[in-house]
């Protein structure tokens, strides 16, 4: 269902209005955690300033350490649901447990799966069915041919409102968090119909080198990319180092601009 031979042309897929495909550049932005009401809002107002469409926000933070921030839960998605009010910026949000898709569905525009959950057939069903588009991030230890297999596994439950994320895979390399993959984006579009983006944050870890990825994902003609930013990353409870303060992301939003779409 995901593969050109299914559907020859590459699709649109639309997020609360905002269209994510082959005609345009999607540009989303938001903070990695929801924290609180207040840093919330500053990063989607952060966000909007730099030219962002679609917000980003974890009320649900599948970490490494069961010790780590987990995030808010039903209050971190109230609280993204205000700041969708207050902004206009539909917004993404990430799912990590197929009993949560109800409740996540009823506050978001768009469900992320993310790296660690890309193999949870169970969460992939579910978000099959819940009638949201979804945001379908690469495991980082995922070949290609997993990955669009996993987006099938969404497709075969009637959804075909899928988008793919380039975030990064684990390699020998410890200069960056992960390796992004950057080859996926041709490979992913000669294969597949679904559009596809990049996350630079989740996959260097450090911010400098968030700008050049994004010009990497433009260059190879990407979809759109989506980056965390924060009003005050020194003490975010998620990702510090990877957040983009409002300048750099509008320095970001430069960048990018400057760049014609491939
Ligand atoms: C995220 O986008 O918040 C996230 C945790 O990403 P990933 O699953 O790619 O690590």
């Amino acid at each position: 269902l995901v593969s050109r031979q299914h559907h020859p042309d590459r699709s649109t897929v639309w997020v609360g209005g905002v269209p994510i495909g082959p005609d345009t550049f999607t540009f989303i932005a938001g903070p990695c955690a929801v924290e609180s009401a207040a840093q919330t809002l500053e990063a989607a107002e952060m966000a909007k300033a730099a030219g962002a469409t679609l917000m980003r926000g974890g009320a649900y933070k599948p970490r490494t350490s069961p010790y780590a921030f987990q995030g808010l839960g039903v209050a971190g998605l109230e609280i993204l649901s205000s700041v969708r009010e207050a902004t206009g910026l539909p917004v993404v949000t990430e799912v990590v447990d197929a009993r949560d898709v109800p409740v996540v569905a009823e506050h978001a525009d768009m469900l992320q799966v993310g790296t660690r959950n890309m193999a949870n057939f169970g969460l992939l069903q579910a978000v099959g069915e819940s009638g949201r588009p979804v945001l379908l991030k690469r495991g980082m230890t995922a070949t290609i041919e997993e990955w669009l297999m996993a987006a099938e596994y969404i497709a075969q439950r009637g959804n075909l409102d899928v988008v793919l994320c380039e975030r990064g895979i684990r390699t020998f390399e410890p200069a960056t968090r992960n390796t992004l993959d950057i080859s996926a984006v041709p490979v992913v579009q000669a294969t597949s119909h679904l559009p596809i983006i990049v996350d630079p944050s989740h996959a260097a870890g450090r911010k400098d080198l968030v700008v050049p990825l994004s010009r990497a994902a433009i260059a190879v003609g990407a979809d759109g990319v989506i980056v965390d930013v924060h009003p005050d990353p020194e003490t975010a409870l998620c990702d510090g180092p990877q957040a983009l303060l409002g300048n750099e992301l509008r320095l970001l939003a430069q960048a990018v601009r400057q760049l014609p779409p491939a």
